[in-house]
């Protein structure tokens, strides 16, 4: 690649380009896991006109682009592949633009801008974006990924909260569609944006997007609660939902033995429950509202009240209130499981009907067939999703065989398609879970997806992940 770089390097400013000399391995390395690709090059553009020449330039020498964020996605969908000859078009410096307009409640940012770093400049007008995860991801990649996160429930994932996004296409002039919208209703013919939004950056180069924001909450009740199983969890989020209504902003789910490891290992941390009587179960349930409590509503008091009246029917175990960010602590940033042992996970999402059957049965399949492995799990269990693991534990002195956890990865993956569930609910297709897009998608979805690629992208230059089946060109 090394001639047409130059080509490259004298149409962005100086230090753009990066070659493996500079030291890319940032660029090659996902943050959570350690997995790797390797690069030819990154590029660093800072404007929407770079981001064109670069998409130009890659175009006219055919050379494939990876579209990189903060690189905190879970699945590999952002990192080169292993050829050495990709180029990882990092968006980190595209900070063009950050336009907040509180009237409208909307926030437009370039790809580059950081969640936290658009939140902070939001609070100073009592707006955020509300989107919570355990990272700090980029939005362009929080497009590309259609995050979730804790506050789905409420507010719905990022194509929910998505107004509008500008693009680069893949085409021959590196076409911008701009899809920026600042109506809240637009049907004035096909909405394009959607097909970005989760695309994995392979139809085109995100450069901006415009959100709605929400107002920051004058009030909020957090509380851990233990309960004796699913039925329980289930029965309290109907009630939550019906006497709570829209303030319920989060329900998330963590299991005994999740919570037995985050106190084994994140000792520091307030315990919710005593260690020894760490429920089966455990909810952390926020309820949120923008109306001061003067006015006589008092989330903390009705949360309370919620969680009293099934503490008295039996429903629930035990409940502790606290502040948020002490309550918090304990749910985000999960990594100090894998202190313990080989573990996979996998991102799945059911109808909440279905949640309790497959945690049944994911844990039923490894006491029958295979030995040693455990189940451990936690869940947006408002939303339906849930991320479960099977764990060998390093004390059995083994490290299992690969071609043993691609079968249980088989198994469960099985199970997912016939309780009718997704086996990506939030962290989108990538080379780590590739094959299953291709085994449990319709066959008709993936000839059509192929057709779109070749329209946005005719030469196939964009992204790792491959959606459909059709040749591009
Ligand atoms: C501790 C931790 C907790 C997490 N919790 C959650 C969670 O609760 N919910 C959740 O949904 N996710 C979660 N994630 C996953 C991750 O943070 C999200 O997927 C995030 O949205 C990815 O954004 P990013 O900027 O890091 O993108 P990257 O990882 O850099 O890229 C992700 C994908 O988007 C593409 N892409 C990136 N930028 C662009 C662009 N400008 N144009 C086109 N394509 C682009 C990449 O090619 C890749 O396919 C978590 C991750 C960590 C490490």
């Amino acid at each position: 690649v090394s001639a047409p770089l130059d080509e490259l390097r004298a149409k962005l400013t100086p230090g753009a380009v990066l070659e493996p000399a500079d030291g890319l391995e940032r660029y090659e390395r996902s943050v959570l896991f350690d997995r790797r690709g390797q690069a030819a090059f990154a590029v660093r553009p800072k404007t929407v006109d770079d981001v064109r020449s670069v998409v130009r330039w890659a175009v006219r020498h055919r050379v494939r682009l990876v579209a990189q964020g903060a690189n905190s996605g879970l699945v590999d969908a952002g990192l080169p592949d292993a050829s050495g000859e990709m180029g990882v078009l990092s968006l980190e410096l595209c900070r063009e633009r950050l336009d907040i307009d509180p009237l409208d409640r909307t926030v437009t940012a370039s790809a580059g801008w950081d969640l936290d770093g658009v939140n902070d400049r939001l609070a100073a007008h009592g707006l955020r974006v509300p989107v919570d995860v355990g990272s700090n991801p980029l939005i362009g990649g929080m497009i590309s990924t259609n995050t979730g996160g804790t506050n789905v429930v409420r507010y719905g994932d990022v194509r929910r909260l998505t107004r509008g996004v500008q693009v680069v296409v893949a085409d021959e002039d590196a076409t911008v569609l701009d899809l920026l919208a600042a109506v809240r209703k637009n049907n004035a013919g096909l909405d394009l944006k959607q097909l970005f939004i989760g695309a994995a950056g392979t139809l085109g180069i995100v450069t901006a997007a415009t959100m709605d924001v929400a107002v920051l909450p004058r009030q909020r009740a957090v509380a851990w609660v233990g309960v004796s199983g699913d039925r329980g969890a289930f029965a309290l989020l109907q009630v939550l939902e019906r006497r709570a209504g829209e303030l319920l902003t989060s329900f998330e789910m963590m299991s005994g033995r999740m919570l037995q490891l985050r106190a084994r290992h994140k000792p520091d941390l307030r315990q919710p429950f005593p260690l020894d009587a760490i429920p089966p179960l455990a909810l952390l349930i926020e309820l949120s509202s923008t109306i001061d409590p003067a006015s006589g509503l008092d989330v903390a008091q009705l949360l309370a009240e919620i969680i009293g009246a099934h503490a008295a029917d039996g429903t629930v175990i035990d409940a502790v209130f606290g502040p948020p960010e002490q309550m918090w602590a304990m749910r985000h940033g999960i990594d100090e499981t894998a202190a313990e042992g080989y573990q996979f996970w996998v991102d799945v999402c059911f109808a909440r009907s279905a949640i309790a059957d497959f945690r049944a049965r994911f844990d039923e399949l490894l006491d029958a067939r295979y030995p040693g492995w455990e189940f451990i799990d936690l869940g947006h269990y408002g939303d339906g999703g849930l991320h479960a693991a099977g764990m060998y534990p390093f004390r059995l002195g083994r490290e299992p065989p690969p071609e043993e956890v691609e079968a249980l990865r088989g198994e469960v993956y099985e199970l997912v398609s016939e309780l009718g569930g997704s086996f990506s609910a939030e962290h989108g297709i990538g080379p780590s879970n590739a094959a299953y897009y291709h085994a449990y998608t319709p066959t008709d979805v993936q000839r059509l997806s192929g057709r779109l690629k070749a329209v946005f992208d005719p030469h196939g230059i964009l992204g790792v992940t491959r959606f459909g089946t059709a040749a591009p060109g």
